[in-house]
């Protein structure tokens, strides 16, 4: 307990994982936390001793592995303490050490990651001067840093957060609280795990010798760092952390890239999730636009796409690099099919290296990677026939490493590492030898015995094996006197006496040795592999890369040909020309057809476009197949449309629905505010805003009166005028046409035929005469007597607004405006 106490003094804020023989246990606080979030029986230990008894529980080491995840996924970190000594030698308490520290931002635990998705870490920090953020995925290496200085620097920051979605977060101890209240009040990364690191691990200095350590280097200006202090700052704490979780070198961490957010069009976190875009409104990926583009074959390729989801281009040339490649391909259905065939083949090169680097890869993973190279001439040889820049089949085929891995490891090998059969045979001549010897063992035995009893005369004679003794020959009591000389006596048993021979002493030394021999062996050529592997890291990553621009490419193609999309024209204008606009993800979900509707926006003459038509008449459903449109496109992709003419975006805004955030403390409302405000804080003139009602959560007159504000504000500040969609419920709204000439209306066509309402889902120029809010409440299962009754209200209403004003007013009607409901009513 002494050793216990030691070693969990050092690792407060982790369950620690104490391995006592076949088993990892745990105790005190740690066993309380274990037995309840793994359901496993909590017992205790020294029931008799003073202090009373210690709550304890334990799970088998082999099975540890799910019960990890279970704890991971859960937000907790787990030191795991392993015997560092062979019990056996141990003099006294075997040596115990934490070998790995499991953190949710830096586990490699397959049952926690997902194939689909990057686990990033992040670390922030800090300065008078800038905010910086750092991210890597230890599972595949990738390592980014970032720094952000202008007065926009926190909300530069949260929309990074939302593309990289980290799972856990490093901050300095000292600023830890600071952060932890900015991101509660903002509502960015509920998920993540907040970690407090040592203030002098984000220092200057510190951190930057530590990154050109690890990337061995004598300046860190070739990874645009030059004056990057904070970005260095972030990135240098974030390795430390990471080298200290690992506790071993993390070789495959190879580059540091900048991030320039002028790369990128950018989202905060509330348009990620408004837009569903990688998750939908239920937490799930059914019914995404991540699921319905995601044909990839490999893990690395569903990573990339996400990334490019979350991140898409803001480079015209990069953007026609990729819509090139994706047309060509899309070309040939017979081409993508062979080509998707042999992706088929590869594996997730990306994670299966990041085993090998951090020592924790079996022969099978060795065996996954020789699988993949093998498919590299076949995937370069379907690439010959193609001319886009993005389809070169000029890269490396790691034919060496394949080489050597194909030498070295058996086809069939165990997933451990302690039981030999790993090597392949003709490898290594003296594990070839020693296979030989064990292997003939029985037919040594055989011989030997036959041919003893035939010397001797003693037919019952036999050699036998026992663990105390080794080999032996036994003969039973009635035939002692035909005991040979040279036999030398071991043991007596009631009717026999066991004997060695010389021969069988040597036979013995060479056979037992041997199968240790072996198992010892083939580790060691297993390791030496591995390193070898390891070594190659920075070429397989880069092919790895390759593979996965390819798989994604070769994703679009298929999605688009299958899905009828077409080519979107990318250009550096402020237009949005979008004609039968489709929603990618509702037309699939959908079993009667989508209605297409065409959008032109520009920052002149159709600056906003008011959009008013009943509940349910298809408003929302248009902003947000816009938005996806043009994130589609900027991603590289075909589009759902029959033309699409995209002036570059820089930044989509949502303004969608309203949702408490109870946790955070806040109020529809205020929610709602915190999100307009950030849009008004920040958009551009390139930028692309979705406003889906905005003021409805408060009094008519207030809400309505922001609105109105609101969108005055976006058309009148040039430095904010970008394109606008505002979808609305105040009919006021749409008199904003008669006074800006930016401003259209538009509406959603409904009809209404025998008291009904038929929805046609087609948006075209013009205001909507009502809002048919009573006939969906009626549709939606409301009372009779309650729909008959808000008839009576509205009619009222709306005859009393007229006759006071001459024009209509709201009909909506909430609390505040009771005075003028009693007025209308009675
Ligand atoms: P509210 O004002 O109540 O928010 P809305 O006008 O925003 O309503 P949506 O939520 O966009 O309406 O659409 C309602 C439903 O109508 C969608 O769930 C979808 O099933 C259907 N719909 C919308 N647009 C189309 C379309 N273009 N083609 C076919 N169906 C559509």
């Amino acid at each position: 307990m002494r050793q216990y106490h030691r070693i969990k003094r050092a690792h407060p804020d982790a369950l620690l994982f104490f391995r006592l023989g076949d088993f990892y246990e745990m105790f005190y606080e740690d066993a309380v936390i274990g037995s309840r979030e793994l359901e496993i029986t909590l017992t205790s230990r020294n029931k008799d001793r003073d202090g009373g008894p210690i709550p304890m529980c334990g799970i088998p080491y082999h099975a540890a592995s799910n019960y990890l995840s279970k704890l991971l996924k859960r937000g907790y970190k787990v030191a795991i303490c392993d015997q560092v000594e062979d019990p056996r030698q141990a003099k006294g308490i075997v040596r115990r050490e934490v070998t790995r520290i499991l953190t949710p931002g830096t586990t490699i635990e397959e049952g926690v990651l997902d194939s689909k998705q990057n686990n990033f870490v992040a670390a922030l920090y800090s300065s008078d001067a800038a905010l910086a953020a750092s991210f890597l995925d230890v599972s595949t290496g990738e390592f980014w840093t970032s720094e952000f200085r202008a007065t926009e620097r926190w909300e530069a920051l949260q929309e990074t957060l939302a593309h990289f979605q980290p799972a856990e977060i490093v901050v300095s101890e000292h600023q830890a609280k600071e952060w932890k209240a900015k991101f509660r009040n903002q509502g960015v990364c509920k998920e993540a795990v907040q970690t407090p690191a040592d203030e002098w691990t984000f220092h200057f200095d510190f951190a930057e010798r530590l990154l050109l350590d690890q990337f061995n280097v004598s300046s860190l200006e070739g990874f645009g760092l030059g004056d990057g202090r904070e970005a260095i700052s972030a990135a240098g704490a974030l390795l430390h952390y990471v080298r200290q979780t690992q506790k071993c070198e993390l070789n495959h961490i190879t580059t540091l890239s900048l991030l320039q957010p002028s790369d990128y069009l950018k989202m905060d976190d509330s348009t990620v999730q408004n837009l569903e875009l990688v998750r939908g409104m239920d937490g799930n990926r059914r019914w995404t636009l991540f699921s319905t583009l995601d044909h990839t074959r490999t893990g690395m390729g569903a990573r990339l796409l996400r990334a490019w989801i979350l991140r898409p281009s803001f480079s015209l040339e990069e953007i026609d690099q990729r819509l090139d490649a994706v047309e060509e391909l899309s070309n040939s259905l017979i081409g993508m099919k062979r080509l998707g065939q042999r992706l088929d083949q590869v594996h997730d090169l990306e994670r299966l290296l990041s085993r090998v680097t951090l020592k924790t890869a079996n022969a099978r993973d060795l065996l996954a990677l020789r699988d993949s190279i093998a498919a590299l001439p076949g995937i370069q040889e379907e690439l010959q026939g193609y001319t886009a820049n993005r389809l070169s089949p000029d890269f490396d085929r790691l034919a060496d490493v394949g080489e050597d891995l194909f030498r070295s490891i058996r086809d069939d090998p165990p997933a451990t590492l302690s039981e030999g059969g790993l090597i392949r045979p003709g490898y290594h001549k003296e594990l070839d030898e020693l296979r030989e010897i064990a292997q003939s063992g029985k037919s040594f035995i055989a011989a030997l015995e036959a041919k003893e009893r035939e010397r001797t005369g003693i037919n019952s004679l036999k050699v036998k094996f026992n663990r105390v003794f080794g080999y032996f020959i036994e003969v039973t009591r009635a035939h002692l006197d035909s005991v040979p000389s040279d036999y030398i006596r071991k043991q007596t048993l009631a009717g026999s006496e066991r004997y060695v021979t010389p021969e069988l002493k040597e036979y013995e030394e060479k056979v037992l040795g041997a199968e240790e021999r072996i198992v010892e062996l083939e580790r060691e050529l297993f390791l030496q592999v591995r390193e070898r592997v390891a070594s190659q890291a920075p070429r397989i990553r880069k092919v790895a890369s390759i593979l996965a621009r390819l798989d994604v490419l070769l994703s679009f193609a298929e999605v688009s040909a299958k899905n009828r999309y077409i080519r979107p024209q990318l250009e550096e204008s402020a237009e949005l020309v979008i004609r039968n606009g489709r929603h990618p993800v509702l037309e699939l979900e959908r079993d009667e057809p989508f209605v297409p509707n065409d959008l032109v926006c520009n920052t002149s003459s159709d600056q906003m476009l008011i959009l008013t038509g009943p509940n349910m008449g298809g408003k929302s459903t248009f902003l947000r197949q816009n938005a996806l449109i043009v994130i589609m496109a900027q991603m590289g992709c075909f589009v759902p449309a029959d033309e699409a003419k995209i002036g570059l975006v820089d930044r989509i805004f949502t303004r969608v629905g309203a949702s408490d955030n109870l946790a955070r403390g806040q109020s529809t409302f205020m929610v709602e505010m915190i999100e307009t405000a950030r849009i008004l804080n920040t958009a551009t003139p390139r930028s692309f805003i979705l406003l889906d009602e905005v003021g409805r959560g408060t009094a008519t007159f207030d809400g309505l009166s922001i609105a109105w504000a609101v969108a005055e504000y976006l058309i009148e500040q040039s430095h904010r005028k970008a394109r606008t969609l505002f979808a609305t419920h105040y009919q006021e709204l749409t008199r904003l046409e008669e006074h800006h000439p930016g401003v259209r209306n538009y509406c959603v066509t409904v009809k209404e035929s025998a008291g009904r309402i038929i929805f046609f889902h087609r948006v075209q120029a013009g205001v909507a005469s009502k809002s048919y809010g009573i006939e969906v409440a009626r549709l939606a299962g409301i009372p009779a007597p309650v729909v008959e009754r808000a008839r009576q209200i509205v009619n009222r209403l709306e005859r009393k607004q007229l006759n006071l004003t001459g024009q209509p007013r709201s009909s909506t009607i909430n609390g505040s405006d009771f005075a003028e409901l009693q007025q209308a009513l009675f």
